[in-house]
C-alpha cells in the first residue's frame, strides 16, 4: 500500500509565493509593465548607464520590473542567488547548456532526460559539442562515461516519464571530483518539494509551463543558479539569444505561484490514493512514482524532497498498441495531450513512434502510460481509470 506523506511546504516558501516585495501603489499584484523600453531622464544619467555608474530600466530584453518580481520570487524558493526567466522551458534549457559551454566539450545526459533536450543535444553536435546518454540512474554507470573533455552533468531527477529518482548528493559528489558543472531540469519537484542547490547541484532549470504556472496557459522557463555561474547565461544565452518572457506571462507565473502551495497540496491525498489503486491492479505491471519506490528510493526521494507532484507513470499489461488504444479512449475525464500541471486530467503515451515490437527492442516500453493528475476528486478519477482498465 502506498504510504502517504504529508507535503511540507514551508511557511517561508509559503509567504515568497504569496507576498510580493516593493509593490507599487498599495496595488495588491505587481502592475504589469508592458514596456519595451524605459527612457532616461538626461544625458548625464544616459552617459553614466553606459560607464556602469548608473542603474536603471533600459529595455525589456534585459530587465522589466514585472519580470524581475517573478525572477526575485524564483530565485528566493530555489535559494540562489540569482534567476532568469524565459519564454518557454526549453530556451530556458538552452541557455544553460549553451551559456557555458563551447566547441570541443562533451556532456553527460543522466537518468531519462525531456525528449527535446536530447533532440537540442544532437543539434549541438553540429557546433562540435559532444554527448553522452546514459538513460539509468545507476550512479556506478556515470564515473565511466566521464571523458578528458567533459564538462556538464545534465540530470531530470525525477525524471518525468518513468519518474526514476537519482542521488544528487552522490552525483554532485562525482561531479565536483572531476570538476563538472552539475545542471538539473527540477520541474517534476518543483520548487516548493525540491531544491537542488542547497543539495550542491550549481544550476537549476525549470519549465514554468507545468506545475507553476499551473493553468495551461502560459509557456515559460527558468534559470536559477548563483550570480558568478549566471554571467555568462546572463549576457550571452538569455539576453542575446533573446527569449525574454514577455511582462503579461510574467504576470501570469507570479498569479500560478501565488496558488501553487494549495493546488500541490490539494494533489497530495488525491495522488497516493491513484497510486494505491494503480499498484493493486491486476492489469498493472509497474507504477512509478515516489510513492511506489522500494524502502531505499523511498528513503532516497525524502532525504532529498518534501513533497510529490500528481505526475504517474504505469506499465499496462497489453502486448499491443490496440489494447494501449482501448484503454486510453475509453477514458473521459482524461484530455490526451503532452505537457502536465494545469487543472486538467492529461494522459499521454510516450513511446509509440515505432512498431510495438522495435520499441521494445530499443528497451523503451511501449506499454508506458504518463497520466497528469488535474484537481478533479480522486474517486472520479480512480473510477475512470477502473472503467477504462476493464476495456483492455
Ligand atoms: C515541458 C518540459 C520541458 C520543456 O518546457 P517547455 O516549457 O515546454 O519548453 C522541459 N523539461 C521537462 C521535464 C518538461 O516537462
Amino acid at each position: 500500500m502506498a504510504t502517504h506523506y504529508a507535503s511540507s511546504i514551508s511557511a517561508g516558501d509559503k509567504e515568497i509565493c504569496l507576498v510580493d516585495e516593493g509593490n507599487s501603489y498599495n496595488a495588491i499584484t505587481p502592475p504589469i509593465v508592458q514596456s519595451s523600453l524605459f527612457s532616461f531622464k538626461c544625458f548625464e544619467d544616459y552617459r553614466n548607464y553606459h560607464l556602469h555608474k548608473h542603474h536603471q530600466y533600459v529595455y525589456t530584453r534585459g530587465n522589466n520590473p514585472t519580470t524581475n518580481v517573478l525572477e526575485g520570487k524564483l530565485a528566493r524558493l530555489e535559494q540562489g542567488e540569482a534567476c532568469r526567466v524565459f519564454s518557454s522551458g526549453m530556451a530556458a534549457i538552452s541557455a544553460a547548456i549553451i551559456g557555458h559551454l563551447k566547441t570541443g566539450d562533451h556532456i553527460i545526459f543522466f537518468n531519462t532526460i525531456y525528449a527535446p533536450t536530447m533532440i537540442y543535444a544532437g543539434f549541438l553536435e553540429r557546433f562540435g559539442i559532444t554527448h553522452s546518454y546514459l538513460r539509468t540512474n545507476n550512479l556506478d554507470e556515470l564515473s565511466s562515461a566521464i571523458k578528458t573533455n567533459t564538462r556538464m552533468i545534465y540530470v531530470e531527477s525525477p525524471g518525468s516519464l518513468d519518474i526514476q529518482v537519482v542521488d544528487l548528493r552522490k552525483l554532485v559528489k562525482i561531479a565536483r571530483e572531476h570538476n563538472l558543472l552539475s545542471v538539473i531540469d527540477n520541474t517534476f519537484a518543483t520548487p516548493l518539494y525540491q531544491k537542488p542547490l542547497t543539495l550542491g547541484i550549481d544550476i537549476v532549470v525549470h519549465s514554468c509551463t507545468k506545475y507553476i504556472g499551473g493553468h495551461a496557459d502560459v509557456m515559460a522557463g527558468a534559470v536559477i543558479t548563483s550570480r558568478k555561474l549566471m554571467h555568462d547565461i546572463d549576457i550571452y544565452a538569455f539576453k542575446l539569444h533573446g527569449a525574454v518572457l514577455s511582462p503579461h506571462d510574467s504576470f501570469l507565473l507570479i498569479r500560478g505561484l501565488r496558488t501553487m502551495p494549495s493546488r500541490l497540496e490539494a494533489l497530495q491525498l488525491p495522488t497516493a490514493k491513484v497510486v494505491e489503486f494503480l499498484l493493486a491492479h491486476p492489469k498493472i505491471v509497474k507504477v512509478n512514482h515516489p510513492l511506489a519506490y522500494n524502502e531505499e528510493e523511498k528513503a532516497l526521494y525524502w532525504s532529498q524532497a518534501n513533497g510529490y507532484t500528481g505526475l504517474i507513470s504505469f506499465e499496462l499489461d497489453i502486448s499491443d498498441y490496440a489494447g494501449l488504444a482501448r484503454f486510453i479512449d475509453s477514458l473521459t475525464t482524461f484530455h490526451l495531450g503532452f505537457s502536465w500541471g494545469g487543472y486538467e486530467n492529461l494522459v499521454m503515451a510516450p513511446y509509440v513512434a515505432d512498431d510495438y515490437d522495435k520499441v521494445q527492442v530499443k528497451g523503451l516500453k511501449p506499454n508506458l502510460v504518463r497520466i497528469s493528475l488535474g484537481l478533479l476528486a480522486a474517486e472520479t478519477i480512480i473510477a475512470d481509470l477502473e472503467q477504462a482498465m476493464a476495456k483492455i
